[in-house]
């Protein structure tokens, strides 16, 4: 369904909002501290997430760094105050339907979860800008993909009271 044009000007003031002003600024560093990078030749941009995974498995906190056009940018802070506090099976979820929402492909299984990334979802008309808006998700989701298992395991060593 197309968003109405009542939508689509909100849409736009949260995507300048976050472009102006975003969110969860800066770097993480230490023990335990997954870092992504994600950078879009096509049209300049670059970011760095930083996520540090807390003893439950879950996304204690996140921050990113980078530099681009105002889809980019948005899309990078507001995907950081979806994903905090979130388990990373949460985290996983949301991203895939973002991703799933934002390219038209594939089953979004909890739309309004989405909350203010839903803001993104006009790139679906622009295959374009697509790469812009899901560089810093596409960038996570890789990472959550890659390492957050076995991240659990060293955090956790044989007893959930190991701390
Ligand atoms: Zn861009």
């Amino acid at each position: 369904m197309a968003p109405s044009d009542d939508l689509l000007a909100l849409y736009q003031q949260v995507i300048l909002d976050h472009s102006r002003h975003p969110r969860n600024q800066g770097k993480l560093e230490g023990t335990g501290c997954l870092h992504a990078r994600g950078h879009n030749p096509a049209c300049g941009d670059e970011v760095d997430v930083w996520i540090q995974v807390g003893p439950q498995g879950q996304v204690e906190d996140i921050k990113f760094e980078g530099q681009g056009c105002a889809i980019s940018q948005a899309s990078a802070s507001l995907m950081t105050l979806k994903l905090q506090g979130t388990s990373l099976d949460t985290a996983r979820a949301l991203l895939a339907d973002f991703h799933a929402l934002l390219s038209g492909q594939g089953q979004v299984q909890h739309e309004d979860a989405l909350g203010e990334l839903r803001a993104l979802e006009g790139v679906q008309k622009f295959p374009q800008r697509l790469r812009c808006a899901t560089l810093a998700s596409k960038a996570v989701e890789q990472l959550l993909a890659a390492s957050p298992a076995q991240h659990a395991i060293q955090e956790h060593p044989g007893s959930p009271s190991a701390l």
